[in-house]
């Protein structure tokens, strides 16, 4: 019997795989055996450099936040790796300002790269994953999923909407063997929270709000990644996972 981790065989695209959480996530998809697309704008020779795995790699340059041909980004997938399994999508922005100063321009920017993109690229990659009978579909959520925040109005209103598409997705596919579920991070040290932890009493304010006493890292996510693509999630669907050292149980 296969291990219900295993990802040999499989092939996953993963969105801004160049750093952070997205690379880490590649990390670990390679290591539990998958092939890897790495999607994004920028070079990911730093990604290539760290995975570990029998899978292939192929990289696709694409700004997900114009309207990037998708469709295109998973036939190149499928013409070069020989399928399409998984899918995490986590390329994301961030940008604050209070709500009455908010631009158009920002949200704009937010809501294209964080949910518009998402959603189609769900559909590019699913309408193949429901031909083939099956896919995992990993959408990078965020607190902001569950809780309102504060002079992040785009960011809070795009992660809303990550969790929301992932239910109806979830819904919509289930029956076709297509899983659609989300990992909400908490304060994981990335380029994204680069601001937070430069503001000494922010960070502070934040870390003693974490039960686990700490702020997470990238590498706390692989994981539930690897469980979310794996045959052990296939009854799983809709979920939004918390990954957050309790910060939403308190
Ligand atoms: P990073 O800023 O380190 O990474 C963001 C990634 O998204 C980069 O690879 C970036 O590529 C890519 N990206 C941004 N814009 C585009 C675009 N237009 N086209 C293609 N790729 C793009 O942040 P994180 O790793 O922290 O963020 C990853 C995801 O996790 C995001 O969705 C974020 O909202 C979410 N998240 C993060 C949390 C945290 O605490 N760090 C908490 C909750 C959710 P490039 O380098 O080229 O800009």
């Amino acid at each position: 019997m296969p291990h219900p981790f295993d990802l040999t065989g499989r092939v996953a695209l993963v969105t801004g795989a160049n750093t952070g959480i997205g690379q880490t996530l590649a990390v670990a998809l390679a290591a539990a055996g998958a092939s890897l697309a790495l999607v994004g704008r920028s070079a990911m020779d730093e990604t290539r450099a760290l995975l570990q795995g029998p899978g292939r790699v192929h990289e696709i340059r694409a700004d997900l936040s114009t309207n990037a041909p998708l469709q295109a980004v998973v036939a190149e997938t499928l013409a070069t790796l020989g399928g399409l399994d998984i899918l995490v999508n986590n390329a994301g922005i961030i940008r604050r300002a209070d709500s009455v100063d908010y631009t158009e321009a920002d949200w704009d920017a937010v809501l294209d790269t964080n949910l518009k993109s998402l959603f189609f690229l769900s559909q590019a990659a699913g309408r193949h994953m429901i031909a083939q009978g099956s896919g995992k579909i990993i959408n990078i959520a965020s607190l902001l999923s569950f809780q309102g925040g504060i002079r992040i109005p785009a960011y809070t209103a795009a992660k809303s909407g990550v969790a929301g598409v992932t239910r109806l997705l979830a819904c919509e596919w289930a029956a076709k063997g297509v899983n659609v579920n989300a990992i909400a991070p908490g304060y994981i040290e990335t380029n994204n929270t680069e601001a937070l932890r430069q503001d000494e009493q922010r960070r502070t304010e934040i870390l003693t709000r974490i039960p686990a006493g700490r702020w997470g890292k990238p590498a706390d996510l692989g994981g539930a990644a690897v469980f979310l693509a794996a045959p052990a999630s296939d009854y799983v669907n809709g979920v939004v996972l918390p990954v957050d050292g309790g910060w939403l149980a308190r």
